[in-house]
């Protein structure tokens, strides 16, 4: 059963789209994903008694810790909402000339030539989906919804709708 709290995550993070273009509903720190697959990924270890087969020089406790931590890590609130990256400076600069999305901003800068488009290629790597210029950002999420519940089972996207 899905967790109520990944789905509240969830529901967060969907509309929200970040002044560089990317997807806060596809980012695994803010949907929940992470802290619920590291959780389910712990249930599994310890069900299996993996800590008992693990070669010798591994240090399993310390792998443990690790994913404690990871859980305990605070969901991201997405980047309309403070979230993201702290003190960014594409967040800033648009909020100050008033845009909601970079790609209306008709300078052209260092940061079109090299911030925003480190951040928004290398988000694509991630896996996390990016707005193009231009595009509806209503039937953007919609569409990124579908494709999302296609990429990733039902099992680790926590919508709360059925897929
Ligand atoms: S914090 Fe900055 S880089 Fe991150 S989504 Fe928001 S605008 Fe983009
Ligand atoms: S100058 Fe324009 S494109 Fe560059 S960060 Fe600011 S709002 Fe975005």
């Amino acid at each position: 059963m899905k967790e109520k709290q990944e789905t509240d995550a969830f529901e967060n993070v969907k509309d929200q789209i970040g002044f560089c273009g990317i997807w806060c509903g596809s980012c695994v720190v803010g949907n929940g994903v992470l802290r619920e697959l590291t959780k389910r990924y712990k249930e599994l270890i310890n069900a299996y008694d993996l800590k008992d087969w693990a070669p010798k020089d591994f240090d399993f406790g310390e792998f443990y810790k690790g994913l404690e931590s990871i859980q305990s890590m605070s969901l991201c609130p997405g980047c309309l909402k403070g979230g993201g990256r702290d003190d960014c400076e594409i967040r800033a600069c648009a909020t100050e000339k008033g845009l909601e999305d970079c790609t209306l901003c008709k300078q052209f800068g260092r940061c079109k030539l090299e911030l925003l488009e480190y951040m928004r290629s290398g988000a694509r790597k991630a896996g996390l989906f990016v707005k193009n210029q231009d595009e509806d950002r209503r039937e953007a999420v919609q569409r990124w919804m579908s494709e999302l519940q296609a990429k990733w089972p039902c099992c680790i996207l926590f919508t709360s709708d059925k897929p």
